[in-house]
């Protein structure tokens, strides 16, 4: 039986990916724009994960049908503790609106920023929420540790990926290919938490 959970997300890419994942557990992945439900919340939590919660219940207490939804940044010890974080989105959107448009302007500010800074150390983090439709709560979470680099490296990835080299097999985000990245990166882990989750509950 077609199963459906609801993706709190209208990001294309973010669409493809749950639905890869989630496809061979047999469930079919719906936004809430499919159920004429065109809303937001206001994301306002301190964590990543408070901010996943409020996006599922959000859309949970809507729909009343199994959510998913994921949130996650990048901290930058150069620029503060745990800096942009759970703003990393509402940081770039705040340099573009002064400097202009695109990550190649936040990237190119941030490097400037942090230039002649001995610590480069940087950390994605990806949280993922699901609610079921009981309303269990669920948390995955990752964390790809890494460093900044001293000048853009590559075209491949998005938002801060050119100027970021992941610690593990010393890979740089602006090269890889998706797949490599996916391996190892914040959001992977996390997905790779809910795989096993969902193949202990689906006995797959
Ligand atoms: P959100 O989780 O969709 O709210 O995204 C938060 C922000 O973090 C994004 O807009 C990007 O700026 C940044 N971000 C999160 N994950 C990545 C990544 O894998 N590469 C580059 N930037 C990312």
């Amino acid at each position: 039986m077609e199963k459906i959970i609801v993706l709190a997300s209208h990001n294309k890419g973010k669409i493809k990916e749950f639905q890869k994942i989630l496809e061979p557990f047999g469930y079919v992945v719906k936004t809430s724009a499919d159920f004429g439900h065109t809303e937001e919340p206001v994301e306002d939590g301190k964590t990543y994960q408070e901010n996943a919660y409020i996006k599922a219940k959000y859309y949970h207490d809507a729909l009343k049908m199994p959510v998913i939804s994921d949130d996650s940044g990048i901290e930058i010890e150069a620029l503060g503790e745990h800096y942009p974080g759970v703003h990393s989105a509402r940081f770039a959107d705040k340099i573009q609106e002064e400097l202009g448009k695109g990550y190649e302007v936040v990237n190119a500010y941030i490097l400037e920023k942090i230039k002649g800074n001995p610590n480069r150390k940087a950390a994605y983090h990806c949280a993922i929420c699901l609610i079921e439709k009981d309303g269990e709560v669920h948390y995955f979470d990752g964390v790809c540790e890494g460093q900044i680099t001293d000048k853009i490296t590559g075209t491949h990835g998005f938002g801060y990926d050119p100027i970021f080299k992941a610690d593990e097999g010393g890979l740089y985000f602006g090269i890889v290919s998706e797949d490599e990245k996916n391996k190892i990166s914040h959001r992977g882990k996390a997905l790779q938490k809910f795989v096993k989750y969902l193949k202990e509950k689906e006995g797959n």
